[in-house]
């Protein structure tokens, strides 16, 4: 087989594995071609087929920014609420019906920005729910304004000088406020990407996935190009088991690591408040 028609297969391979997620779609994505949204939504479509998790069974909450615009795009219920507080809705979504699927999908300006001071309590409270939280390091959405994960120098709609403040680094913050799935991914790797949607949203407790997501049309310093030179796996004798480690491998800079930082097993505060109900009754 030729390289050209090896490569026809793998399309051809990819195009079937889409329309197999196609029962899951709803609205047509509005993002910009390109946008590195698309591979997580992706995904998202490839985790639930493969769950079977039905639409009725399925809660996407997000808050405002581009990727704010995720529960159009996939059947379920759908909750575009207000800016950063998505995490306070699918808290109460997930305590009131703990048997559904609860998501929150939301950008980096979202959840370390404005809806930075719920990210550590979800957190340590150990909910089910899983967040993806997508960084392109910069506000898309209203057209390029410099976000808590820009890095320093970064020229935008709000830097024209260059960014002075240092970033965020949404991997590290999630070790830190003790969730217990840990994942850092990259938009470029499609494969790798729906791996770890399903994996986390296997996981009984916060698990939390950062994704690098380049926005192609705003950010034209934290390209796929740039993040392609920096990111590397983490290394093969690496084990998801130590947060410390965890914390020092998520801060390195350059290289970026990308994979499964850390996942443990503890009760979940959903599985907690039924308890304390079940308790209450008697
Ligand atoms: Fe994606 Fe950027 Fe376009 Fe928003 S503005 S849809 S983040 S490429
Ligand atoms: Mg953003």
């Amino acid at each position: 087989m030729n390289s050209l028609s090896k490569q026809a297969v793998i399309e051809g391979l990819q195009r079937a594995k889409a329309a197999k997620a196609q029962q899951w779609r709803d609205e047509l994505p509005t993002w910009c071609p390109g946008c590195g949204h698309f591979t997580v939504l992706h995904g998202l479509y490839e985790a639930v087929e493969k769950l079977q998790i039905p639409p009725e069974n399925l809660v996407v909450v997000s808050g405002i920014g581009c990727s704010g615009r995720f529960p159009f795009f996939i059947k379920g219920f759908g909750l575009h609420g207000l800016h950063g507080r998505a995490i306070p809705i699918a808290t109460g979504v997930k305590i009131a019906r703990p048997e559904l699927t609860v998501l929150v999908v939301g950008g980096d300006g979202d959840g370390v920005g404005i809806g930075g001071g719920h990210f550590p309590h979800a957190a340590r409270n150990n909910l089910d729910l899983t967040y993806i939280l997508l960084d392109n390091s910069i506000y898309g959405l209203t057209k390029g304004q410099v976000s808590p994960t820009s890095p320093v120098g970064m020229k935008s709609a709000t830097s024209p000088y260059g960014n002075i403040a240092r970033p965020l680094n949404p991997t590290t913050l999630a070790l830190a406020y003790g969730a217990t799935f840990v994942a850092r991914t990259f938009s470029k790797e499609r494969d790798k990407v729906s791996q770890f949607i399903l994996q986390a949203m296997q996981h009984k407790g916060f698990s939390f996935i950062h994704d690098l997501s380049p926005c192609v049309e705003f950010n034209k310093l934290i390209t796929y190009q740039s993040v392609d030179d920096k990111v590397v796996p983490l290394p093969q004798d690496y084990t998801a088991g130590e947060r410390s480690r965890a914390i020092k491998m998520s801060e390195s800079a350059d290289p970026i690591y990308l994979g499964l930082f850390l996942e443990e097993n503890i009760p979940t505060f959903d599985r907690n408040v039924q308890e304390v109900k079940e308790r209450l009754k008697k």
